[in-house]
């Protein structure tokens, strides 16, 4: 309702009241009808004055003041002052959605600020485990192993896995904070799959003959695969999933490798007969340290960051990536590359940044 109007009505509630007040003690619809008048335009204008004075001229300045919150400083100046024509109704739809606004901002920022406390947490967690370790077996040496060589031989062998260890911990921390930051866009070029695929095997042999696992690609085409990725952001994914496959797979099992045509993508599937994964922990697996139960009390694995940096890569090229597991009959990771058209190898094409 408009300012006036609801002062009309309330200058008039009094009129008819001063009215009625005359007509009982007069009986004269004559005295019933001034007082009404002059009752009802007195009371208006002071009225008017008065709301005008000490309520609308405030909530206007409430209005302008959350209005130009909301806009912005560039967009108040581009707009200049703005009054709405009726405040009242406006502050109450302005107030609405600002206070949405900010619940939603306030959520976001709640959720960022668990994130960086679980992160940190998660970091110190993992630097611990390792600093641990090497104080101990330090410690056990100046205590006396070193008297035996055998022991002394195999605590230092200790003492270097765990060195290892943080060292692959700050390379792939250094790894997804430049990834996330942008400092290591996308290159994207052409290039052919199969060959990059059998690249990575041929740098994981030893390490699948140390693990005691057969490493197999399932070459299902003959025409050369053309993807348009990050070649070398597509050989980290590789490495990280296949070295996966070989950290949780069994004694004497078998990685495959297959790469399926699909409609304008490839779909490259890394399969591992090994420990498998729990349904529960499917959905999280992504997450930055996140590690299933068996791994953790097995004590193997890395940084616990590579299927995190895997992700991030997938989803900078605007592709997907899946598990499927069952648990104890092994795990299948699969991710999806844009084909490119057949042609020259190696060509940069676009250059885009990582989201
Ligand atoms: P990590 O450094 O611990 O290997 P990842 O991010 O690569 O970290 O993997 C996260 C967790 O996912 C692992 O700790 C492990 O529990 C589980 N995982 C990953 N790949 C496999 C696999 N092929 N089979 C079974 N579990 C796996």
């Amino acid at each position: 309702m408009k300012l006036r109007t609801l002062v009309f009505l309330n200058a008039l509630a009094v009129g008819v009241s001063i009215g009625a007040v005359n007509l009982y003690f007069q009986h004269k619809w004559f005295y019933f009808a001034v007082s009404l008048v002059i009752a009802t335009i007195v009371s208006y204008f002071v009225f008017y004055y008065l709301i005008e004075k000490y309520v609308y001229s405030k909530i206007k300045v409430i209005y302008k003041m959350i209005h130009s919150l909301k806009l912005g400083k560039d967009l108040k100046d581009a707009l200049a002052e703005y009054v709405s024509p009726d405040p009242i109704n406006d502050v109450q739809q302005e107030v609405k959605e600002w206070a949405r606004d900010k619940k939603h901002e306030i959520d976001e920022l709640k959720k960022q600020e668990k994130f960086r406390r679980e992160f940190l947490s998660n970091i110190s967690h993992e630097f611990k485990t390792p600093i641990f370790a090497i104080e101990g077996y330090v410690e056990a040496l100046q205590d006396g192993a070193l008297q035996d060589p055998e022991l002394a031989q195999s605590f230092l062998n200790k003492v270097s896995s765990n060195v290892e260890r943080l060292s692959v911990l700050i390379k792939d921390l250094n790894e997804i904070s430049r990834l996330e930051s942008g400092e290591l866009p996308i290159n994207l070029q052409k290039f052919e799959l199969t060959a990059l695929i059998k690249e990575v095997m041929e740098s994981l042999e030893l390490k699948a003959e140390k693990y005691k696992i057969k490493l197999v690609f399932k070459e299902k085409y003959d025409v050369p695969t053309w993807v348009k990725a990050d070649k070398e952001k597509i050989r980290q994914v590789l490495i990280n999933l296949i070295d996966n496959s070989f950290k949780y797979g069994k004694e004497n099992g078998t990685t495959f490798i297959t790469v399926f045509a699909l409609h304008d993508q490839y779909l490259v599937e890394i399969t591992d007969d090994g420990m498998g994964i729990n349904e529960e922990h499917l959905p999280r697996l992504f997450e930055r340290f996140y590690r299933t139960d068996s791994s953790r009390s097995r004590q193997i694995g890395g940084s616990g960051l590579g299927l995190a940096i895997v992700k991030h890569i997938v989803e900078a090229h605007h592709q997907t990536i899946n598990v499927r597991s069952t648990e104890k009959l092994g795990s299948t990771f699969g991710f999806t590359l844009e084909k490119a058209k057949e042609g020259g190898l190696n060509i940069p094409m676009i250059t885009t940044d990582v989201d």
